[in-house]
């Protein structure tokens, strides 16, 4: 039997917040509505727009006084967070009557794999104009179908076309990846911020087609193992599977890669170990957090035949320093990896307090090393995430390496 090729959906809620709101109170049915963290400060900031107000030039994260100056009528709601994400579940419930595997992704945004439903509900399309018209009955919410071969695709698909659709409706695949995707600004292409836009600008990169046909090993020079992922994306290739699971573990700090090919070796998951501690360590600092627990989980290829393990150890002490905080995941990871190869990995912190040491211990040995941290963010702002990583990689990381070699015993 030929297997059937998968198909994901993403799920897009038009204007969550706003809409739920316009929903729910029918005086507002009619009128332009914005939720605004305080409505009482003209400082405060926009967390959502109904498409009538975005109609006026509201955007999100306008001020509420910019807002108001663009329509003075505009309704300025409390945002109730309680009640959207009940809905967002009422969403998830939904979603699950077509296929057991949905994954939120956000609290507007949730992935569903639809494989094996086409023969009970039709075509993709159908599916998804069904998933629409149920959404639309039982909560009065409009939703937007990207319709993809995986999770980039049907990403991209929603973000750039569906949105934009009359029908909200777009499916993406290889075939017309070429001509609708490749043509638009890079910016445009999932896991690309203003940020990285500026950068690829800077390489010559202006488009996604751009992006996907530039030499890998430069991107991959640049940004270790997210290049390779920036590449992929490009191409329209990602390996991540649809993970039922929900909003359990907000106390954390985490990132999780999916690789772009099997990691076989202990020294090349070493190294993607430390850029994802790097980067989890690089987000608790700037949101000026410590945490005192390390997890690392990985698993295999098949994710129908899951291998590999989570783990978490509590630190001594609660830090966001990145080479600390690596040298007890790469022993938690040693201590546990059963050898078999890797295809993702993930690390989080958690037990997470506020780093109320940086200005007090400035001048103190300890007070040092967290300044470090933010310098080395600084750094990486202005010259790329890896000039700093590669340096650091060859001379603290050798040492954990030691260290956890000695700790663990586990070293293949
Ligand atoms: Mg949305």
């Amino acid at each position: 039997m030929k297997p059937l090729k998968p198909v994901i959906f993403l799920v897009d809620m038009q204007s969550f917040y706003a809409n739920i709101e316009k929903s729910l109170r029918p005086e507002l049915r009619h009128r332009p509505v914005v939720v605004s963290g305080d409505p009482e400060r003209r400082t405060g900031v926009i967390l959502a727009a109904c498409p009538l107000a975005k109609s006026y030039g509201i955007q999100n994260a306008d001020t509420l006084r910019e807002a108001q100056e663009r329509c003075p009528e505009v309704a300025v709601v409390r945002p109730r967070m309680g009640l959207y994400l009940q809905i967002s579940l009422r969403i998830t419930e939904i979603l699950e009557r077509f296929s057991d595997q949905v994954e939120p992704y956000s609290i507007d945004e949730q992935f569903v794999s639809i494989h094996g439903s086409e023969k009970l509900f039709g075509s993709p399309r159908q599916i998804a104009g069904k998933i629409q018209a149920v959404i639309r009955n039982e909560l009065n919410l409009y939703a937007r179908v990207g319709i993809g071969p995986n999770k980039v695709l049907s990403k991209m698909a929603c973000d750039n076309f569906a949105k934009k659709n009359r029908d909200g409706i777009f499916r993406l695949d290889h075939k017309n990846m070429k001509t609708d995707l490749w043509p638009l600004p890079v910016e445009k292409m999932f896991g690309v911020g203003k940020r990285m836009g500026d950068h690829l600008r800077k390489m010559g990169i202006r488009t996604i087609g751009d992006l996907a046909q530039f030499p890998l090993e430069r991107l991959q020079k640049r940004w270790g193992v997210n290049g390779h992922v920036l590449w992929m994306t490009a191409n329209g290739q990602d390996l991540s599977p649809v993970t039922p699971h929900t909003f359990e573990r907000q106390k954390a700090i985490g990132h999780h890669i999916t690789l772009p090919r099997d990691y076989r070796t202990a020294g090349e998951i070493r190294v993607v170990l430390l850029e994802l501690c790097e980067e989890v360590c690089s987000r608790a600092r700037h949101h000026q957090l410590l945490g005192q627990t390390v997890s690392v989980g990985c698993r295999g290829a098949n994710y129908q035949l899951p291998t590999g393990f989570h783990r978490q150890l509590k630190m001594p002490e609660a830090t966001n320093q990145t080479m600390e905080i690596f040298q007890y995941a790469w022993q938690l990871f040693l201590q546990f990896w059963d050898g078999l190869p890797v295809r993702s990995l993930g690390v989080s912190l958690s037990q997470l307090t506020p780093d109320r040491h940086i200005q007090l211990n400035l001048f103190e040995d300890r007070g040092k090393k967290a300044q470090l941290g933010y310098i080395m963010d600084e750094i990486k702002d202005r010259f790329g995430p890896t000039a700093i990583l590669r340096a650091v990689s060859l001379t603290c990381a050798g040492q954990a390496l030691n260290r956890a070699r000695k700790i663990g015993g586990h070293y293949r």
